[in-house]
């Protein structure tokens, strides 16, 4: 029998990379500290509480959860214009993006983004029937924003994205070149939205700002963070973004009737109100990826600067078997980026320790 497929999606394999039951798992920037007692106890709680009414929908709205996300980044960014008209949010942010690109990208229109980038964000495009070009990155995986600037005008673009600090580099967008690509999207005819994909925003270094900190000024800037990484809540999924009332009321429309669960609403609303003891280890993971850069850069590596909590080194001859050699000594990396180079995402000291005792016997 032959299934009708879309042409574009024959012989594609599912996105994911491997889950596997090893020592140290570092591969999909994972928190690698479980939530503390005090957040599953408050978690456990609002659940049971949430399970009483799940004979009726969720708040289709999730207003509650929409006021919680809007104190918590007001705060996190020191930015005093978040509402709960101001705040999206889906399971992770992939469907906040998802919900992007179905309203704003579709047949005939392109997104921009900037390679090496996250690999998900061909496939958002690809599922919205959307075009997906790149821009490539400089050398040292910042961007090259007078290019950029002409490649938004050249291609008018509806959707540009920006991950920062990006993935799998690490680099994060200075501030006035967020303005600059924001400036050049208003020039587009017809609309452009610029996004800015702080998935690993928690992690930036001191000094470093967020883009949500110029949303005031930016109609056409939507910022999207998730609390799978700093909250350690990946399993949560539980994706949000940030933006003028237009952009949030154009996602409102694509989104599924009750896309937001009891459960899922409940459980995030709880981590939210312990952020502050979710930060202690958000703390300690900067520090230990502080620390794992030196190491890597005093082995004779280079490392990209990464205000994110995952690592981008090398350069390699055969990645593949360096990579192998590290998982036969129970360490799970990943195999991304340009050629040569290899990411490790931050664990524990003890998960960090298994990582540099296994590159030094690997590379021996
Ligand atoms: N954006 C970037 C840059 C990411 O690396 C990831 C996850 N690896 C996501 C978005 C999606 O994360 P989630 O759906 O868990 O929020």
């Amino acid at each position: 029998m032959t299934l009708p497929l879309r042409p574009e999606l024959v012989g594609i394999e599912p996105y994911g990379a491997p889950q596997l039951s090893v020592k140290a798992r570092l591969n999909v920037n994972e928190n690698p500290y479980a939530p503390p007692a005090a957040v599953t106890d408050a978690i456990a709680n609002a659940v049971h509480k949430a399970a009483m009414t799940l004979n009726r929908y969720p708040d289709r709205d999730f207003t509650a959860l929409r006021a919680d996300l809007a104190a918590y980044l007001a705060t996190e960014s020191h930015v005093d214009f978040l509402e709960v008209r101001n705040i999206w949010a889906a399971n992770g942010s992939n469907e906040v993006m998802l919900h992007l690109h179905q309203a704003f990208g579709g047949p005939g229109r392109t997104v921009l983004s900037f390679a090496p980038t996250y690999s998900m964000y061909p496939e958002y495009a690809r599922d919205a029937l959307t075009d997906y070009t790149t821009l490539p990155r400089k050398d040292d995986f910042t961007l090259d924003i007078p290019a950029a600037v002409a490649a938004i005008a050249d291609k008018t673009p509806t959707l540009v994205i920006v991950a920062s600090p990006n993935n799998p580099t690490g680099t994060a967008l200075p501030l006035d070149d967020v303005r600059q690509l924001a400036e050049a999207a208003q020039a587009v005819p017809g609309g452009c939205v610029l996004v800015i994909d702080e998935a690993y925003a928690e992690f930036r270094r001191r000094g470093v700002p967020s883009a949500a900190s110029i949303l005031p000024e930016y109609p056409n800037l939507a910022v999207s963070r998730t609390m799978s990484k700093a909250f350690a809540l990946a399993g949560g999924r539980l994706g949000y973004l940030a933006a003028h009332e237009p952009v949030v009321d154009a996602l409102r429309v694509v989104r599924l009737p009750y896309h937001l669960s009891a459960v899922t609403q409940a459980t995030a609303r709880a981590a939210l109100a312990h952020s502050q003891v979710l930060q202690a280890q958000v703390g300690e993971i900067r520090a230990e990826r502080d620390e794992t850069v030196q190491w890597l850069r005093d082995q004779g590596y280079t490392v990209a600067d990464t205000d994110a909590n995952f690592a981008l080194f090398g350069p390699f001859a055969d990645r593949e078997s360096i990579f192998k050699g590290l998982l036969d000594r129970g360490v799970l990396i990943r195999v991304v980026g340009p050629e040569g180079w290899l990411r490790v995402s931050i664990g524990t000291p003890a998960e960090m320790a298994l990582f540099r005792a296994a590159l030094l016997e690997v590379t021996a």
